[in-house]
C-alpha cells in the first residue's frame, strides 16, 4: 500500500456535540493544515497547538485548535494535525471537505490504526485492542483492552515467536549433518525445548472464552416451562442492572436479548420461548432455536416454580454442566431447599445472591487465575490452534522411530509463522483486512 498519500477523516462521533475533531495523517498533513489555516505549519511546532480560523478557499467554516505532531511521535507515526472545531452534522463534514480539497483523501476504516501497525507503533494485538477498548460494553473489558494496548500480549508472543523461529533454525541448521555427527540426546532436547513453547501456547488458548466472553457477552439463558418466571425474572434484572446498549440482534420473535453489566461483566440475558415439544410448526422453530441457545449458552438459568421444588427434585432430573437451579416465585411457597437460589421477581428476594452466582461461574469458566493476564480474541485463537497442531506434528514426528527432522523443522516453520501472525511479524493483506475491517473510519 502507498504510505505517500495524506489521509484524513472525522474521529468523533457523528451527531450534536461540542466539538468535532478531523484527524489528518501522512507526508503532506503539515501543507494541508497550512492551506486549511492560512498559516504556516512546520515540525517545529510538534506537540504545540494553536487558535485558528478554517478555511475553504477564502470561506470561512469555522474556527478551532490545530494540534500538530510530527513524526514518528504520533498516533500513525507519520506528521499529524488535528483540527478541533465545533461539533453537529454540518460543520465538521465542511472542514473534511477543505481538508480534502488541499490535498487529503478520505481515509478507510482503522487506517489510522492500520499505518499505526505498519510504521511499527502498535503490533497486531495492540492494534485489535484498540478496537476493544472503543467497542468494551463494561469497565471490565474496558481495563482488560487497555492492558493488551499496553503491551500485554506483545512481549508474550514476539517471545514465543523468536523462541519458535530459533527452534526452527536450530533443527533446519541440523538437516546438513549426518545423525551420528549431532549430540545424541539432540532431539530430545530439540522436544523439551518445543514443549516448553507449546505449553505457553496452550494456557494463552485457555483465555479465549474469557476473551469471548468479555467481547461478546456471556450468554446466559433464561429456561423452563411457561409461566415459571422467566420474562419476570428477566425484568427484574434489568430493573436492578445498567442495560448495556447493544448492537447484537435483539428481539426476535421467539426469545428476547437485553445485555446487563453484571458486577462488571457484560451478559447478554435470553428469555427462550416455552420449551415444551410440540406439533406446531411455528412453536417448533421457537424450540428449536431454544435448544441452539442452550447449546451456544455459557450458563442456563433452569427456572422452576418454587412451589413445584419438592416434585422437580423427586422426579431425578439431571441437570446439565452449564445448567444452575432457580426456583421462582419464592414468594408463593414456604421454606426453601438448601443450596439452591431461590429468587423472587415480585420481591427482588434472591436478586444479589443470582448474581453473584452468576459472577462466580463466569470467573470459573474463564479459567485464569491471574486477573490481570490479558485474554485473546478469536483471530489471535486460530492462529495460535494452528501453531499448537504443528507443534503436535513436529512432536510426533520427532518421538517416531525415524525421528524425522525434515517434518519437525517444517512444522516448527508454520508454527513460527502462525505465532509471527498473532503479533503482525508475519502478515497478509488479507490479514490486514481482517483486523482493520472491524474498526471505524478515523480511527
Ligand atoms: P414466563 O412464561 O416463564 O416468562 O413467565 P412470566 O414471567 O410471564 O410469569 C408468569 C406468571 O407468573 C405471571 O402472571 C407473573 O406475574 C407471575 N410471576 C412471575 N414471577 C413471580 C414471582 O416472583 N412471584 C409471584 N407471585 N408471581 C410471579
Amino acid at each position: 500500500m502507498s504510505e505517500s498519500e495524506t489521509i484524513a477523516a472525522i474521529s468523533t462521533p457523528h451527531g450534536r456535540g461540542g466539538v468535532s475533531v478531523v484527524r489528518v495523517s501522512g507526508p503532506d498533513a503539515f501543507a494541508v493544515a497550512a492551506k486549511v489555516t492560512g498559516r504556516a505549519v512546520d515540525a517545529s511546532m510538534a506537540g504545540t497547538f494553536f487558535f485558528s480560523k478554517f478555511m475553504r478557499d477564502d470561506e470561512v467554516l469555522d474556527s478551532g485548535i490545530v494540534l500538530v505532531f510530527a513524526g514518528p511521535k504520533s498516533y500513525t507515526g507519520e506528521d499529524v494535525v488535528e483540527l478541533q472545531g465545533h461539533g453537529g452534522t454540518v460543520v465538521p463534514g465542511k472542514i473534511l471537505d477543505a481538508v480534502i480539497a488541499a490535498g487529503a483523501r478520505l481515509a478507510r476504516r482503522g487506517e489510522f490504526t492500520q499505518r499505526a501497525f505498519l510504521n511499527g507503533r502498535l503490533d497486531l494485538t495492540e492494534a485489535e485492542a484498540v478496537i476493544d477498548l472503543i467497542d468494551a460494553k463494561t469497565e471490565r473489558s474496558a481495563k482488560d483492552a487497555l492492558s493488551r494496548l499496553e503491551g500485554a500480549h506483545r512481549e508474550t508472543f514476539e517471545e514465543l515467536y523468536e523462541k519458535t523461529l530459533a527452534l526452527s533454525a536450530d533443527v533446519e541448521h541440523a538437516l546438513d549433518f549426518s545423525e551420528d555427527e549431532l549430540p545424541p540426546d539432540f532431539t530430545a532436547k530439540i522436544r523439551r525445548r518445543a514443549h516448553k513453547i507449546a505449553k505457553t501456547v496452550s494456557s494463552a488458548l485457555d483465555t479465549a472464552r474469557e476473551g469471548k466472553i468479555l467481547r461478546d457477552g456471556a450468554l446466559v439463558v433464561l429456561a423452563g416451562e411457561p409461566n415459571v418466571g422467566k420474562s419476570s425474572l428477566m425484568n427484574a434484572l434489568l430493573k436492578e442492572n445498567r442495560a448495556i446498549v447493544s448492537d447484537v440482534a435483539g428481539t426476535t420473535r421467539d426469545s428476547i436479548e437485553e445485555c446487563l453489566d453484571v458486577d462488571g461483566w457484560p451478559v447478554r440475558l435470553v428469555d427462550t420461548a416455552g420449551l415444551r415439544s410440540t406439533d406446531d410448526a411455528i412453536e417448533a422453530e421457537g424450540v428449536e432455536r431454544s435448544e441452539k441457545l442452550i447449546a451456544d449458552a455459557d450458563i442456563v438459568l433452569r427456572l422452576v416454580c418454587a412451589t413445584d421444588a419438592w416434585a422437580f427434585m423427586e422426579s431425578g432430573v439431571e441437570l446439565g454442566e452449564k445448567e444452575m437451579l432457580v426456583l421462582t416465585k419464592t414468594d408463593l411457597a414456604r421454606g426453601g431447599i438448601a443450596n439452591t437460589l431461590a429468587v423472587s421477581a415480585v420481591t427482588g428476594k434472591g436478586l444479589d445472591e443470582l448474581r453473584r452466582a452468576i459472577v462466580g461461574r463466569l470467573r470459573l469458566l474463564s479459567a485464569k487465575g491471574d486477573e490481570t493476564a490479558a485474554d485473546i480474541n478469536q483471530r489471535q485463537r486460530e492462529k495460535l490452534l494452528v501453531a499448537k497442531e504443528a507443534f503436535d506434528r513436529a512432536d510426533a514426528a520427532l518421538k517416531s522411530e525415524a525421528g524425522d527432522l525434515v517434518i519437525a523443522a517444517n512444522e516448527f516453520r508454520n508454527a513460527a509463522e502462525a505465532v509471527g501472525a498473532v503479533v503482525g511479524k508475519t502478515y497478509s493483506e488479507d490479514l490486514l483486512d481482517q483486523v482493520f475491517s472491524r474498526f471505524c473510519v478515523g480511527k
